[in-house]
């Protein structure tokens, strides 16, 4: 038979078409569209790790979760009892930390470490350090957030509220752009996958050295008394929500720069509208942590901002997956009207359902993942790779069995195409 939205020809047994990726058996959707990188979820979820993790979305989420949790876990622990240096430390630390593993464990920077990570994270950690060195002093803001002045004015003042809501959303926003950018006009990382995950980076890096030096008192002040929710709603904030509003927001305007299919699609206007909208978060993001801070006592003004904060990180989550999920579909429909044969590559088996792969998939035939996305191995894992896995599929088409033994056999295959 042929997919009724590509006209390519697809096996009678295909769930889904291994070009354009379309649903051919769509009853079972429960009326949702599946997310292309992760179908086990629906694209309207605010599923994060298959969002700002999008070459990895199909293997291993759980290690990334898990790794999150702990860090979060820790740091919370270490502000609850008044530990307040480590606290601070995990929090600006925690997740830029575990997204470089994952750009080492994806091998995004294609053998040049450095480069990458100094345009990527150094470059915009250094330039927001320096930024926000010179606007604090400007302010009588408080390290500790409890109300945004520490009770030195009896409400919201104009001029700190826009160089806070302001002047720091729009000078970060042109910040965190730079370093991505000139990444992502190199032809290696001219993917849209590539554009969003170096904003995330980019994004990541500039919270981490924005909590470092607006919080500078606490890192270096020692133990403190106790103040169990508020350091821990702080922690939450400044730790987690901070850099993945940052993250997601620079990653939906990078991923505008890198545009769909091959090349980058520059500094149109939508790139420059996307750069808007990501502002337009950041300060949405500001101005409601720092006029919430005068709401009723420091813990309600707390749990509100942290409420405030996820609230904006939910909404540009759900913008970000629809954009992945576009870049996707769209851009494998282009190929296949074009019959363009770049993903013509034999790739042997699923990576995560392990089933076999028709030739030129740009989608897994039986589970509907994107396997453009998948980590980039060199060719010698690949054979490694198909060598290990001919052993006889697994007996129901429809199961999708752990995919654990793929990811040794892929992390050996690396290993040793690294040696040769
Ligand atoms: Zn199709
Ligand atoms: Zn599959």
């Amino acid at each position: 038979m042929d997919c009724s939205r590509c006209l390519s020809p697809v096996p009678d047994v295909a769930h889904f078409c291994h070009r354009c990726g379309l649903d051919l058996v769509p009853g079972d959707t429960r009326g949702q569209r599946r997310f292309a990188l992760a179908p086990d979820e629906p694209v309207a979820s605010f599923a994060l790790i298959s969002s700002i993790m999008p070459r990895e979305a199909g293997r291993h989420p759980q290690t990334y979760r898990t790794a999150f949790t702990i860090t979060l876990v820790v740091a919370l622990v270490a502000a609850i009892f008044g530990a307040m240096p480590i606290a601070v430390l995990v929090a600006a630390f925690a997740i830029p930390i575990v997204y470089i593993t994952y750009l080492y464990d994806v091998n995004l920077w294609e053998d040049e470490p450095l480069a990458v990570t100094g345009f990527a994270f150094a470059l915009t950690g250094l330039l927001a350090a320096l930024f926000t060195v010179l606007w604090t002093p400007l302010l009588p803001l408080t390290s500790t957030l409890r109300s945004p002045d520490g009770g030195l004015l009896a409400g919201p003042q104009w001029v700190p509220f826009l160089i806070v809501a302001v002047l720091v959303p729009v000078v970060g926003e042109v910040i965190r752009q730079l370093g991505p950018v000139v990444l992502a006009s190199r032809p290696a990382f001219d993917d849209l996958m590539d554009g969003v995950t170096f904003g995330v980076v980019s994004g990541v890096a500039y919270a981490c050295f924005d909590t470092l030096v607006r919080h500078w008192a606490l890192l270096t002040g020692g133990m403190v008394a106790p103040q169990p929710a508020q350091f821990a709603s702080l922690v939450f904030l400044e730790g987690f929500v901070k850099p993945l509003v940052m993250g997601t927001a620079t990653g939906l305007a990078v991923a505008e720069f890198s545009g769909l299919g091959r090349g980058y699609d520059g500094f149109t206007a939508r790139y420059f509208g996307a750069v808007g909208l990501a502002m337009g978060a950041n300060i949405l993001f500001n101005t409601g942590t720092y006029l919430l801070g005068y709401v009723g006592t420091e813990s309600l003004a707390l749990v509100l901002q942290v409420l405030w904060g996820l609230l904006v990180l939910a909404v540009l989550i759900l913008r970000l997956r629809v954009v992945l999920q576009t870049g996707l579909l769209e851009g494998a429909l282009e190929a296949a009207a074009k019959a363009d044969h770049a993903t013509d590559a034999d790739l042997g088996f699923c990576a995560r359902c392990e089933l076999p792969l028709l030739p030129g998939s740009a989608f897994c035939s039986a589970c509907g993942v994107a396997t453009r996305t998948w980590a980039r191995q060199p060719a010698a894992a690949v054979a490694v790779v198909a060598e290990a896995m001919a052993a006889p599929p697994p007996d129901e088409a429809g199961s999708a069995p752990p995919v654990e033994d793929t990811t040794e056999v892929v992390a050996d295959a690396r290993d040793r195409g690294a040696e040769e």
